[in-house]
């Protein structure tokens, strides 16, 4: 399978649907519609850039200079879920083995361990924070970060599809009242659980997909 990078398709992309894993596991059902409203939020935050600042989209299918030197991409533990779980049960062939290999090399730096020939090999499941890193103008240079090299040409994401992607989440966390998802959202609370996606232990993702390796051809 054609590995798409993060930035393709990413005008109008409608929300993923697993119905069987739905159903074994409620928790990707919220994670898969607040991912559908980062998109959203990131498609309308362009077109308004477009219209408004005449800005063009740099990003395209195989330009992963992003994915080889952002060092601090936030992760929560619902996209941590999602990226098990696609990793482990989803993925198949050349590209699982390929991606087993690098997370058990990973040592915390970049290139983030999830990208392969220069595609992100859980694009469906891509935190947050790959879906809403969008760079105007110019691609990125190897090893740039557009965050720090030039902030101006980087798509500010729109806070209201933000804080309705988490309002939707939040009850993952045990926050399941509308008031009390407000106030976490206000608050900030999810900020005490964001990990670095770089930092995470990957060796123990490698070690599950693995795990299930072996109990599928036993
Ligand atoms: S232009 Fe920059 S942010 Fe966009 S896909 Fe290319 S490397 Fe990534
Ligand atoms: S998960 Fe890694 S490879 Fe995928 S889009 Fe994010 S930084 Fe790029």
């Amino acid at each position: 399978m054609k590995k798409p990078h993060k930035k393709s398709d990413i005008s109008e992309v409608p929300r993923l649907r697993f119905p069987e894993d739905e159903a074994r596991y409620p928790w990707l059902s919220l994670l898969l519609d607040g991912l559908a409203v980062f998109d959203k939020g990131t498609a309308i935050a362009i077109q308004r850039a477009k219209r408004k600042r005449n800005r063009t989209v740099a990003c395209r299918e195989g330009c992963g200079n992003c994915c080889g030197a952002n060092t601090d991409i936030p992760v929560y533990p619902l996209e941590l879920a999602g990226i098990y779980w696609y990793a482990i049960e989803m993925l198949k062939g050349p590209l699982r083995e390929t991606l087993k290999a690098q997370l058990t090399c990973h040592e915390g730096n970049p290139p983030c361990p999830f990208l392969i020939d220069n595609g992100c090999s859980i694009y469906p499941l891509r935190p947050g924070a790959c879906r809403l890193f969008v760079v105007f103008g110019r691609p990125c240079s190897p090893g740039e970060d557009a965050y720090y090299s030039r902030r101006e040409d980087v798509l500010t994401p729109l806070e209201e599809f933000n804080n309705q992607a988490f309002f939707i989440m939040l009850p993952f966390y045990g926050i399941t009242k509308d008031e009390d998802r407000m106030r976490a959202i206000t608050n900030r609370v999810l900020n005490v659980r964001v990990q670095n996606l770089q930092t995470c232990n990957w060796k123990n993702l490698a070690q599950r997909m693995e795990d299930y390796d072996s109990r599928v051809t036993s």
